[in-house]
């Protein structure tokens, strides 16, 4: 296996997207494995792109299958990572996963050299204003996913690295700084 194994957990709203897009567009030589998910798509997403929308039904057959390296159920909607993507790309690049704090754990079990990079927040009502700023969610999911952060901000200490996305350029660059020595590290 030649590529490192990224994992970017963090509160729903934190910024992870913003981060890894933002990182993403300047390295080709890392691939983002994109998700499944039976959660409908927001305005805006893209099939393929965002994630892979797909029905219960197909995903409870692919969990069948052993088709994810991971999956977990939050907010009524399953999430899982595709086992054959990630399996492939590692043979030449790096992967980044961006996903929930237990499908983190999980995939460390699985793969113990990846890397698990945690996105918090500058402070809890700085997240509410994201969340909400997004547009995207109601004040109902705005809830449920507010009352899931604290109990991933305790994870914090079973990750290799945590960055604050207080500042975006300097968390972006962190971010980066990361990524590099990690994949110096194993040359
Ligand atoms: P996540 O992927 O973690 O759910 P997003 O990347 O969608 O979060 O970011 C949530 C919102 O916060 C977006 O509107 C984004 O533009 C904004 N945002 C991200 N990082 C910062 C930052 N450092 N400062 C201010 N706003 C930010
Ligand atoms: P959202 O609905 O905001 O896109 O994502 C909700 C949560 O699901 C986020 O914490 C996100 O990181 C997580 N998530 C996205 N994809 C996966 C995945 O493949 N596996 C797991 N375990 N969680 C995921």
């Amino acid at each position: 296996m030649k590529g490192v194994l990224f994992v970017i957990s963090g509160p729903s709203g934190v910024g992870k997207g913003t981060l890894v897009k933002a990182v993403l567009s300047k390295r080709e030589d890392i691939k983002l494995s994109v998700s499944c998910t039976t959660r409908a798509p927001r305005e805006g997403e893209v099939d393929g792109r965002e994630y892979y929308f797909i029905s219960r039904e197909e995903f409870l057959s692919r969990i069948r299958e052993n088709d994810f390296l991971e999956y977990d159920e939050h907010f009524g909607n399953f999430y899982g990572t595709p086992r054959s993507y990630v399996e492939r790309q590692l043979k030449n690049n790096s992967v980044v996963l961006e996903i929930d704090v237990i499908g983190a754990l999980n995939s460390k079990k699985l793969m113990p050299d990846a890397v698990l990079i945690m996105i918090a927040p500058p402070s809890l009502e700085e997240l509410k204003k994201r969340l909400l700023g997004r547009g995207t969610e109601t004040e109902e999911t705005v809830k449920n996913r507010l009352e899931r952060v604290q109990y991933e901000l305790d994870q914090q200490h079973l990750y290799d690295y945590v960055i604050v996305n207080d500042d975006l350029k300097e968390a972006e660059h962190r971010l980066m700084q990361i990524i590099d020595s990690e994949i110096d590290k194993r040359k």
